[in-house]
């Protein structure tokens, strides 16, 4: 309850907006409109303490970290801020008062989905615990004009449609036209001798305006709002007659084209480095005006810039922003006049890097003749950085080469973006612990030992605000019935529900909860499917970005497998199985895609096969993103997290099940071994080889799956069905590249690198267990509270006062109001 909301008033500014923006009265108005009206009347709610928190920030002169990302996966706004102020009981009953009900206007706002994947949502859970937690902070982005595409599923293939979503405005969003700063790319340098000092002057560039939008980010229950700045780009210049006149007039169109192109569209690719021109302005660009407008507002207050990292930290969100540290080196040498010496101090105490991943696709390497000619000025930069490292490198290890050649941040035409984000950092951080040591010991070894002391872990976390006070409101009471509210600031505190894991009556209560949850998604996959789910078969789910090293193939076939058994016994004793996926493909990853067509064709088939009796759904929900994702964590009693071993760095859908009460079926990968260390191996199905038999084989040119194809006769009757038409009758080839990616019957590439052949029979195996355990109803109960009373852990408050302990050292701040 928020004491200060005044329910009369909020509803008048509802009804006002409506009259305002639409002119139509209340009961006139489209659903779509109701929403508008109700975004804007909560800004009214929240624009005071906007204020208030930044006008605090300014009294305190607090330190500041902003949070560099290229990916924002923010999901929708409206639910969540009216729970983070507190007023979701009396927004509700204004709404019913005025005939409409939340839930449905809630799903008119489009998602916000200025990202792929896990990197942008975790992202996103670090704003929501920042504000929550009262520390000063930025997340700095891009304003693209269209987010990650939204995915329609015809004819069983993955369809990529622009996803349009500033089409109706964005209603929590405000134009700082106030701070808008130029970015300039391409020209040359001009060496200008003056006083002794060589002065460096850009010269022959193109610019473009770098217009800021900010996003209020709400802290729970405490008056702190922070801000996402998100930037636009702008023509600098539109057509005028002088340039005309000049014989500018095709700069004049180049520089309104770049600045139309370079904030239109999110690369959907995730973990994978694509190497595009424009990519990298995307990166220069943001960054930039990050970086220029956090140097100007320390300026406003402070005399010495040396002093910079007293009251900036700079947190790179993966390789994406490493150009802040040539662009923060340019500004304090070029503008500001510092030595080298000086400038790279600064930036060597204002710098830390996040690590995402450790697979050799996704590491950003941009060609030097790509990069210099984008980028004179901090090509120049990198390469006296490049210079000075190797120097290091060389008097560490005198005569060593070989170390040279592994660390130089140049080498063999390319500039290495990992490398100089290790270089300049005062702190690089794995994102879960078995990460962070494989980090340390395989993938950045060299970097480790010459520096150990950069490096430490970070496991993730992710928000419950969202993910169960939002997204399962029917748990969350349950919840707050039980032990009291703490636990939406205070996870940890969710443990005492453990007591009630074994008492029959909330065993009960618990049960029944999820069932309700299973019937709203059973609800939604009818609406938006057309398939019937039995809410009383386990939901199996498996929501993630598709991706080879995720194993969505490996699921896949084991529900072929299982179909096999049902289709040879048709007594087959088993509880009742849905196979739940959901899974966005990048646009040009062919064999993602494939694998797509292969689950919509095998479910359809399953799901006609009237023999089988229902016990066997296979569903692809269409367009996962994060606001299904809050119905379908709810929904689930199995979480799939079977990643080969090593890849994954950490997941943190992995986390969000838990929160809500599924079980993990999973290898040791990522954070999944934190998460059975946190619940018991006994609560959980695990399953696979370790990362470190993975590392073996791949050290050693991996293994022959061959030999399995041989020997199991059950394998290879799923993997002929892949050839045979089984699944596709009318083109029988059309699954071909899948089985060749296992057994590699021509290609060069080695075959099944993702140990899926390897792995099988123990997955299957831990299916197995599955179907066993959860007969056992009251073990089940058990097993799934005891899941919820153990996620402690896994709340990205906890991720962000580790942050805030060991690399940026900030101060909370108390708004009152
Ligand atoms: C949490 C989340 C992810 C990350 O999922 P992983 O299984 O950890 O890869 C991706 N997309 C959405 C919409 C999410 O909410």
């Amino acid at each position: 309850m928020n004491k200060g909301f005044d329910k009369a008033t909020f509803k008048r500014t509802v009804v006002d907006n409506v009259k305002n923006m639409f002119r139509r009265t209340i009961d006139e108005a489209t659903p779509q409109q109701v929403f508008q009206a109700v975004a804007y009347a909560v800004k009214d709610v929240i624009i005071d303490e906007w204020i208030a928190t930044h006008k605090e920030y300014e009294k305190k002169d607090a330190k500041t970290v902003y949070y560099l990302s290229m990916e924002f996966l923010m999901g929708r706004a409206l639910g969540n801020n009216i729970i983070n102020i507190c007023a979701r009981e009396e927004v509700k009953e204004v709404l019913d008062e005025l005939g409409f009900d939340l839930n449905v206007i809630e799903d008119q706002e489009p998602d916000a989905a200025l990202g792929n994947g896990g990197l942008g949502r975790l992202a996103a859970c670090f704003l929501d615990s920042l504000a929550t937690l009262g520390y000063p902070a930025y997340g700095c982005g891009i304003r693209y004009r269209y987010g990650m595409f939204k995915q329609k599923i015809e004819n069983g293939f993955q369809v990529e449609v622009p996803d349009d979503w500033l089409k109706d405005g964005n209603p929590f969003e405000i134009r700082r036209p106030e701070y808008a700063t130029e970015v300039k790319f391409g020209g040359y340098v001009r060496i200008e001798n003056r006083d002794g000092r060589n002065r460096f002057i850009q010269e022959g560039y193109q610019s473009v305006m770098a217009v800021p939008y900010d996003l209020p980010v709400i802290g729970y229950g405490n008056n702190v709002v922070n801000t996402l700045r998100i930037w636009d780009a702008q023509p600098i210049n539109t057509f005028n007659l002088d340039s005309f006149d000049r014989g500018d007039y095709q700069k004049a169109v180049e520089q309104e084209n770049l600045a139309k192109t370079i904030v239109e569209v999110l690369y959907p690719n995730d973990n994978h480095y694509a190497g595009k021109e424009l990519r990298l302005k995307q990166q220069y660009f943001f960054i930039s005006a990050s970086v220029q407008r956090a140097v100007k507002k320390y300026k406003e207050k402070h005399e010495d810039i040396r002093n910079f990292s007293d009251k900036v930290v700079f947190q790179l969100n993966d390789t994406h922003p490493t150009v802040t540290i040539p662009e923060l080196m340019r500004i304090l040498l070029d503008e500001e006049g510092l030595t080298w010496d000086e400038a790279w101090a600064v930036t060597t105490r204002t710098c830390a890097y996040t690590n995402h991943t450790i697979m050799s696709e996704a590491l950003e390497k941009w060609p030097i003749e790509l990069f210099s000619r984008l980028l004179p000025r901090i090509y120049q930069i990198v390469e006296e950085i490049n210079r000075r490292f190797i120097e290091q490198i060389q008097s560490r290890y005198p005569g060593n080469y070989e170390k040279v050649k592994k660390m130089a941040i140049i080498y063999d035409g390319q500039v290495k973006m990992a490398y100089m984000a290790i270089a300049a950092s005062f702190s690089v951080n794995g994102v879960a612990r078995l990460h962070t040591e494989i980090l340390k010991n395989e993938e950045l070894k060299d970097f480790y030992q010459m520096m150990p002391e950069k490096f430490n872990n970070k496991t993730n976390g992710i928000t419950q605000r969202r993910f169960l006070l939002h997204g399962n409101p029917l748990l969350a009471d349950w919840v707050t019935d039980k032990i009291g509210d703490e636990w939406i600031t205070d996870l940890p505190h969710i443990e005492k529900l453990a007591i009630y894991a074994s008492d029959y009556k909330c065993q009960q209560e618990f049960m029944n909860i999820k069932y309700q949850n299973k019937i709203r998604l059973a609800k939604y996959i009818k609406e938006h499917n057309g398939v019937d789910v039995d809410p009383r078969s386990i939901f199996d789910v498996q929501v993630k970005r598709l991706h080879e090293y995720k194993r969505q193939l490996m699921n896949i076939l084991h529900v072929m497998y299982l179909y096999n058994q049902l289709k040879d016994n048709p007594n087959m004793d088993m509880v009742p199985r849905t196979f739940i996926f959901g899974a966005k493909a990048a646009a040009g990853y062919k064999r993602a895609k494939l694998t797509i067509k292969l689950i919509n064709s095998v479910a359809d088939v399953i799901n006609n096969d009237k023999t089988i009796n229902g016990r066997l759904k296979v569903v692809f929900i269409e367009d996962y993103r994060v606001s299904n994702a809050e119905l379908i964590f709810a929904a689930a009693d199995v979480s799939e997290q079977i990643s080969t071993a090593s890849k994954e760095a950490s997941g943190t859908s992995n986390m969000k099940f838990m929160l809500n009460g599924a079980l993990t079926l999973g290898t040791m990968d990522g954070a999944n071994v934190e998460i059975v260390e946190e619940v018991g191996a006994d609560r959980a199905f695990i399953f696979g080889m370790s990362s470190d038999e993975v590392i073996r084989y791949e050290n050693n040119g991996g293994y022959n799956p061959m030999e399995i194809f041989n020997n199991d006769q059950d394998i290879r009757r799923v993997l002929m069905q892949l050839i045979n038409g089984y699944f596709s009758p009318q083109d029988p080839e059309l699954f071909r590249d899948i089985y060749n990616s296992l057994l590699n019957t021509k290609s060069s590439d080695r075959a099944d690198t993702y140990f899926i052949l390897k792995d099988f029979r123990s997955y299957a195996e831990a299916h197995k267990k599955v179907d066993r355990a959860y007969r056992d109803e009251a073990w089940w109960a058990e097993s799934a509270i005891l899941n919820v009373s153990h996620c402690g852990k896994f709340t990205s408050d906890r991720t962000i006062e580790e942050y805030v302990r060991d690399i940026w050292h900030l101060s909370k701040v108390q708004v009152e109001m």
